[in-house]
């Protein structure tokens, strides 16, 4: 439980409740690293939210320099998935891709011991704050993430599996492992991938559950938003796949 990215700095009067003295509320920001391996895209952003999923972070990483441009976003926290906060108000936790809606971050947050009225506010304005500065003006997302092996596969998004209610459509590629797909939130980017013989999930922008991941609120604001998923170790299928995303960039967005 370490770290604290916390300012004495007062938040802005605009974004707390009214009964909560403003300069008693420290600032807290995500821990965002960035890196660009060359001019950064204007409107197309690499991100990397889980500390704990390397494979993903080394796999961007050494795309962008065989790309020499653009930047990944990262948020390095100590290695661990979830971000823990602790500071002399409040002592709190959350998973760092459920806190990009209000009602996502709501039921994210969990609140250890203190105000944790002060805790909702300040990730609250962290959250925003990480949005509008680095996100909100893009027109394409590319996210890296690992999965574990008894963990997440596109086998739950396909019929009768645990996540198929939220899904619109799902391609499966015999060639691939189950473990490694791409998840999409534009047809475009579905009929691109999925022409190209990978496994990919479209969420259902209208259907899905506001769980407050980064994919929901790109539905919402209609950016297009692609999850180049892999499972832990797989770097070469992770690297095939981000060779696919680089083509699909140039195509339609450079
Ligand atoms: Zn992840």
């Amino acid at each position: 439980m370490l770290l604290l990215f916390v300012s004495s700095l007062p938040t802005c009067a605009g974004t707390l409740a009214s009964d909560i003295p403003v300069s008693d509320s420290p600032v807290m920001v995500l821990p965002v690293s960035q890196t660009c391996a060359g001019a950064p895209w204007p409107n197309i952003v690499w991100v990397h939210v889980h500390d704990n999923e390397e494979t993903a972070r080394q796999t961007a990483l050494h795309a962008l320099r065989q790309i020499q441009q653009g930047c990944l976003l990262d948020l390095r926290h100590g290695g661990s998935r979830e971000i823990s906060i602790h500071n002399n108000q409040v002592s709190y936790q959350f998973d760092p891709n459920r806190i990009f809606t209000p009602k996502g971050r709501q039921s994210a947050l969990k609140c250890r011991q203190g105000d944790c009225v002060t805790a909702i506010v300040q990730l609250s304005h962290a959250a925003d704050q990480f949005l509008s500065q680095y996100l909100v003006q893009k027109q394409l997302i590319v996210a890296v993430h690992n999965n574990h092996p008894d963990g997440l596969s596109v086998r739950n998004y396909m019929a009768g599996g645990t996540m198929a209610p939220a899904m619109s459509q799902v391609a499966i590629s015999s060639d691939s492992n189950p473990h490694d797909f791409f998840y999409v939130t534009t047809q475009q980017a579905f009929n691109y991938l999925a022409s190209r013989n990978f496994n990919v999930v479209l969420q259902n922008n209208q259907h899905v559950h506001d769980d407050g991941s980064l994919s929901v609120w790109a539905a919402q604001q209609q950016i297009d938003y692609i999850n180049v998923e892999a499972g832990t170790g797989h770097s070469s299928a992770q690297m095939a796949m981000l060779a696919a995303i680089w083509a699909y960039m140039q195509q339609y967005y450079l």
